[in-house]
């Protein structure tokens, strides 16, 4: 889903979507599996993407009511946050590649959901908040994309917007018990993983998901003409930022 194309998913292979529009119209989901090269097999338990600000951690929260504006909510989902933003009365364009997701943000009351690709230049607009939430810098896949990553938002972003995107610096995965660090400096960044989602009998494809430290992000962000503020950290190696062009 973030390979050099802009494109969207073929509902056959959309297994979040499924899991999401089956939770919608049944209350009730199978296992949304998850395989990764790095981690162990794990599930996305998919009440969670439907989850209400009460539900919502402190990072998510903190993006919501940092939120001015006419805001484009990427990588949507079920569309929670998009949906808070409406209650709040917040203007929220929500996008997201997954066709059966999609669906489902517009039937529950998503005034502005748009199947489509953060790279389909078909999109256009000018946005005050562009928000990334659930470790958002997924979306970017690899470090190697960060150019093509900071153009592209620089093309949506109106003067003196900002984006608010949560990641997580997964070092821990490679700290041993001195706290000495395990990572291969001469190989890829060690953030970059590669997934693969599974919900009943409907594989998706592995896509590249990124997780970045802040120093990391604020370095390709300098890199590539934006400034990047750690608006918050949260309980885990986990965090907020705020990207804003440099003055
Ligand atoms: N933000 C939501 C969902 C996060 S899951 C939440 O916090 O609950 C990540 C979502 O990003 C998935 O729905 C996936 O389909 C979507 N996505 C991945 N790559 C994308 C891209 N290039 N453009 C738009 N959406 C994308």
């Amino acid at each position: 889903m973030n390979k050099d194309n802009a494109s969207t998913l073929d509902v056959r292979h959309d297994p979040m979507g499924a899991a999401i529009a089956d939770f919608y119209k049944n209350g009730v989901a199978g296992r949304l599996r998850v395989f990764s090269s790095l981690f162990d097999e794990d599930e996305i338990p998919v009440e969670h993407l439907f989850r209400e600000e009460d539900e919502m951690g402190e990072l998510e929260l903190t993006a919501l009511d940092c939120s001015v504006g006419k805001v484009l909510d990427v990588g949507a989902g079920a569309g929670c946050h998009a949906l808070a933003l409406q209650d709040r009365g917040v203007e929220v364009t929500a996008i997201d590649v997954s066709p059966l997701s999609v669906k489902v943000m517009s039937d529950s009351g998503v005034e502005d959901a748009r199947l489509v690709n953060l790279y389909d230049e078909s999109l256009q607009g000018s946005f005050d908040t562009i928000l990334l939430l659930m470790n958002g810098s997924g979306i970017i896949g690899k470090i190697e994309n960060m150019p093509r990553f900071f153009a592209r938002i620089n093309q949506l972003l109106a003067e003196g917007g900002q984006v608010l995107m949560d990641s997580s610096d997964l070092i821990y995965l490679f700290e041993d018990e001195d706290g000495g660090v395990d990572i291969d400096l001469a190989g890829d960044y060690y953030g970059e993983v590669d997934f693969m989602m599974q919900y009943k009998n409907i594989k998706g494809e592995t896509f590249d998901w990124l997780y970045v430290d802040f120093a990391t992000l604020a370095f390709h962000a300098a890199e590539n003409g934006f400034e990047a503020e750690l608006v918050k950290q949260g309980e885990h190696y986990d965090y907020l930022a705020r990207l804003t062009r440099k003055e």
